[in-house]
C-alpha cells in the first residue's frame, strides 16, 4: 500500500495533501511541516504592514488535517535515508530546551518535496545580520513589530524633533517588494488614525524601493513596471532603480556609487534560494540550492522522491527554469495529484511531463488595484490589466488556493465572516 509524505505544507505540498488525502485517506497521506499552522505565503506582506492578522487568518495544520483526511506530522525535515526509504523529523524542544516531542522516522513509498525558499542575500555584507525577510509568518510579525516600536519612538520624539520620523527601506524591486511598499503606505495611513497622531503618514513614514536593475519588476513587461512606479510615486513611495547595494550596516545602506541611504527597518526581498539543508540530504542540487527534478518532477536519479514549488528546479522545454511562483506550485501539486492517482489504480509510473502553463502575473498595489498581465490560449498572448479588475482577479488566487485546501462551502462561509470581522475591529493589527 502506498505511503506519501509530503513534507512541506505551503501553496503546493498544502494543496497536494489535501487533495490526495480527500481521496486515498489518513493511513496513505502525511503531511509533514514545522510551523503549526498555514498562512499563504503570498499573503506575507500583508502580515508584516498589519492589514493581515496571522492569529486570525492562520490555518491550523490539524484541522486542515481532519477535515481532508490526512496525517499530520509536526516537526522539521532534518534527515533522509534514501535507501531505505526513510526521512527523519527532528525532535520539537521548548525554549528551555525541554523535548515535547522526540525525534522520530517515517517510512515512505513516495516522498514529496516542497519546503520553498528562503532569502538569497549573494554575499552582500550586512544583508543577513541587518535585514528583515519575508520568509515567513515568523518574520513578517517581526518586522510589523518593529515597524510598530520605530513609529512609537518618533511619535514621542516629534515635540521636540519635527524631522522625526520612520525610514522604512525595501531592497528589491520584485513583486514581493513592490507589494510591501504599497501596503505599508495604505497600512501607515490606518496607524495614524490609530493613536499616532502627531505623525503624518506620507511625510513621516519614508518608505524607499531599491532595485538594482534599471527597472522595478523586471521580469514583467515594461508597460506593467510604469504603471507600479507611478502608482508607488502616487503614493508617495520613493523608487531607486539602477540602485546596486554594496553593503548595509546597521542604521545605513550604501550603494555601489558610495551612496548612502539611512534606514530605521530594512526589507530584504532581492533575491530567493533553497533552504540550505537540502544540498545536505544527498540528492543533485543546483547552485540556487533546489533540488534538480525531471519533467516528471523526480528528484533526478530517485524513482520514489519528487519535488516541486520554490524549491525544486524544473527545466522547460525551452530551456527556461519554472518560476518560483504560487501559480507553479499550485500546478505542480495537480500535476502529481493526478499522476499518483493515475498510478495507484494502473500501476503505472508517471510517465507524461508536467508542462507549466504562464496564465499571467498580477502585482498588488494596496488593497484597491493591481496590475499585470493576463496570458491567453494563443501562443505569445497577453493582456495588461490594471485596477479593480485585476484586483479582482489577485485576489480569486487567493480564493482558490483556500478553496483547494477548505472546500467551496468553507472558503465562502470564511471569506463571509472575515469580511464581517474586519468591519468591526481595528483596520490594522495593533498589539
Ligand atoms: C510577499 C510575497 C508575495 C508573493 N506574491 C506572489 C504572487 O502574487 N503570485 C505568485 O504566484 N507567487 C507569489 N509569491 C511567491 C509564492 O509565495 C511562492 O512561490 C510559493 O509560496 C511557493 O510555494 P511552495 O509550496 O514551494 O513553498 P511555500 O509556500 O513557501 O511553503 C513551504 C512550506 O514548507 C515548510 N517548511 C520549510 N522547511 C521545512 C522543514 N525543514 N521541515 C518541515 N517543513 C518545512 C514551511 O513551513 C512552509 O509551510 C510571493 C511571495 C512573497 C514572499
Amino acid at each position: 500500500m502506498d505511503n506519501i509524505i509530503i513534507v512541506g505544507g505551503g501553496a503546493g505540498g498544502l494543496e497536494l495533501a489535501c487533495k490526495l488525502g480527500r481521496k486515498l485517506g489518513r493511513d496513505r497521506v502525511t503531511l509533514v511541516d514545522h510551523a503549526f499552522y498555514h498562512i499563504w505565503k503570498p499573503s506575507l506582506h500583508e502580515v508584516a504592514a498589519g492589514t493581515m492578522d496571522m492569529h486570525k487568518e492562520g490555518l491550523p495544520y490539524t484541522m486542515l488535517a481532519h477535515h481532508n483526511d490526512f496525517t499530520f506530522v509536526y516537526g522539521s525535515f532534518a534527515g533522509l535515508d534514501a535507501e531505505n526509504s526513510e526521512i527523519t523529523i527532528s525532535a520539537v524542544e521548548e525554549d528551555s530546551g525541554d523535548v515535547i516531542i522526540p525525534q522520530r522516522k517515517l517510512g515512505y513509498t513516495k516522498l514529496c518535496i516542497a519546503v520553498g525558499s528562503t532569502s538569497h542575500y549573494f554575499n552582500t555584507p550586512g544583508a543577513a545580520e541587518n535585514t528583515i525577510s519575508l520568509n515567513g509568518p515568523g518574520d513578517a510579525e517581526r518586522f510589523r513589530l518593529e515597524m510598530i516600536k520605530q513609529m512609537t519612538w518618533a511619535e514621542n520624539r516629534k515635540e521636540q524633533d519635527p524631522s522625526a520620523g520612520v525610514d522604512i527601506i525595501i531592497i528589491g524591486g520584485g513583486a514581493t517588494g513592490v507589494e510591501l511598499a504599497a501596503e505599508l503606505r495604505e497600512a501607515s495611513n490606518k496607524y495614524i488614525d490609530y493613536g499616532f497622531r502627531r505623525l503624518d503618514a506620507t511625510k513621516d513614514i519614508r518608505i524607499t524601493l531599491l532595485e538594482g536593475a534599471p527597472r522595478i519588476l523586471p521580469p514583467l513587461p515594461e508597460k506593467v513596471a510604469a504603471t507600479a512606479t507611478a502608482l508607488l510615486e502616487e503614493r508617495h513611495v520613493r523608487v531607486v532603480a539602477g540602485c546596486r547595494v554594496a553593503q548595509i550596516v546597521p542604521g545605513q545602506v550604501e550603494d555601489s556609487t558610495g551612496h548612502a541611504y539611512a534606514y530605521n527597518v530594512c526589507v530584504w526581498a532581492a533575491g530567493i534560494k533553497a533552504p540550505a539543508f537540502l544540498a545536505r540530504l544527498g540528492l543533485p542540487t543546483n547552485v540556487a540550492g533546489q533540488l534538480e527534478v525531471t519533467s516528471t518532477l523526480n528528484v533526478k536519479g530517485s524513482a520514489n522522491i519528487y519535488a516541486f514549488g520554490d524549491c525544486a528546479a524544473c527545466t522547460m522545454e525551452d530551456g527556461r527554469r519554472v518560476p518560483p511562483r504560487a501559480q507553479a506550485a499550485h500546478q505542480q501539486a495537480d500535476y502529481l495529484y493526478q499522476a499518483f492517482l493515475r498510478q495507484s489504480r494502473t500501476g503505472q509510473a508517471p510517465s507524461e511531463s508536467y508542462v507549466y502553463r504562464d496564465y499571467g502575473s498580477l502585482v498588488s498595489v494596496g488593497s484597491q488595484t493591481s496590475v499585470g498581465t493576463l496570458m491567453g490560449s494563443l501562443k505569445g498572448r497577453s493582456w495588461f490589466v490594471r485596477g479593480g479588475v485585476a484586483r479582482l482577479m489577485y485576489v480569486s488566487l487567493h480564493l482558490l488556493h483556500h478553496r483547494a485546501v477548505l472546500g467551496w462551502v468553507r472558503t465562502f462561509g470564511l471569506a463571509m465572516a472575515r469580511s464581517l470581522i474586519r468591519r468591526n475591529t481595528a483596520l490594522v493589527k495593533l498589539h
